[in-house]
């Protein structure tokens, strides 16, 4: 439980919005998930500083959250802070062949700023509804490219409160991983470094990323993306489909019908609903192929 005086002491202090027992359910994609007990908008540097000194020194626990589009809250919520990048965090700017956004900038526009300048290695992520800070933190990307691909620097603050520029080699990266710790360390910006091209053919790269994932996803009902990583030499949906698992139902979520590595929110889905999917799936997966399914989205927060 937070302290009343305390926090109200840290909100007092900061410049960002906040909202006590804020429902998780309208910050993620997937549309479900309990309360966090405080959820806090940083507008800039020194607000992200005071809620990380304050979690410190207060052991009040602290999740990072981007664009909510790779999370399922359960349904207890979450306990202490949870913190989103706003305001500063949404510039983008664009100096020759570089591009320099803000965390809290959506990965689309971000895109579609590099393609009115001429720029192009970003068409892939047109339809990544994620931040930049959470999709730098999983690599985000698609079967041909990743976003380390076009990183050069990223800016990170630890739960020291200290602030240091990373070069992409030091990051780690790989098939949806980073050695960025998201319990201790918050990305605050990138650099990425594109090519020079030609607009038109760069906008006509991102409509056919768009199309090719209209044509396969589940678009219009709230989803996190894909549930599980491709475990090496396997599609995970293809997986699932095979276990004879595609539009199976739990209470109101479904395995897409479009993609079985999808759950869908039919509109009443709880996050229970979702990870009974999700426990049901890697149980049959396992059973009939002997194949493990790791969850790519993060599972977050108290069960009921
Ligand atoms: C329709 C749809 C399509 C998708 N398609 C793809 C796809 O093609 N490829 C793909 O890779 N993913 C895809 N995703 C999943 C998702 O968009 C990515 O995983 C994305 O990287 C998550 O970013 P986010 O900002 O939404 O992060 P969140 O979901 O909010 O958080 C994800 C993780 O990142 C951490 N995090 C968030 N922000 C920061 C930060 N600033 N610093 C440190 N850690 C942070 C969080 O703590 C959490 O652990 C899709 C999702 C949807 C809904």
């Amino acid at each position: 439980m937070l302290d009343k005086k305390e926090i109200h002491d840290l909100t007092s202090r900061i410049s960002g919005l906040w909202v006590l027992n804020a429902p998780m359910a309208s910050y993620t994609t997937l549309k479900v998930g309990g309360p966090a007990e405080i959820l806090i908008e940083a507008e800039n540097e020194h607000d992200v500083f005071l809620v990380i000194d304050y979690a410190k020194k207060t052991n009040t626990p602290l999740t990072i959250l981007g664009n909510g589009s790779n999370l399922l809250v359960l349904d207890g919520g979450l306990k202490g802070i949870v913190l989103r990048l706003g305001g500063h965090f949404k510039k983008i700017k664009v100096l020759d062949n570089k591009i320099t956004a803000g965390a809290a900038a959506l990965l689309p526009k971000v895109a579609r700023t590099a393609a009115s300048h001429g720029l192009t290695g970003l068409e892939f992520v047109i339809g990544i509804p994620a931040s930049l800070g959470g999709a730098v933190a999983m690599n985000a990307g698609v079967p041909e490219q990743v976003l380390s691909d076009v990183i050069s620097s990223v800016q990170i603050i630890n739960q020291q409160g200290h602030t240091r520029s990373f070069a992409n080699g030091e990051l780690d990266f790989s098939y949806r991983h980073s050695n960025i710790n998201s319990q201790q360390e918050i990305v605050l910006s990138a650099e990425l470094t594109m090519e020079h091209g030609d607009e038109a053919e760069i906008r006509l790269k991102m409509e056919e990323y768009l199309n090719k994932r209209k044509a396969s996803q589940p678009m219009g009902m709230p989803n996190a993306g894909s549930i599980f990583k491709n475990p090496a030499g396997y599609a995970a949906g293809c997986l699932i489909d095979q276990a004879g698992l595609k539009g199976l139902t739990n209470g109101g979520a479904q395995i897409s019908t479009r993609h079985a590595n999808f759950i869908i929110n039919g509109g009443h889905a709880s996050a229970k609903d979702v990870l009974n999917l999700i426990l049901l799936a890697q149980k049959s997966v396992l059973n009939q192929f002997g194949v493990e399914l790791v969850p790519e989205i993060k599972i977050v927060g108290e069960e009921n």
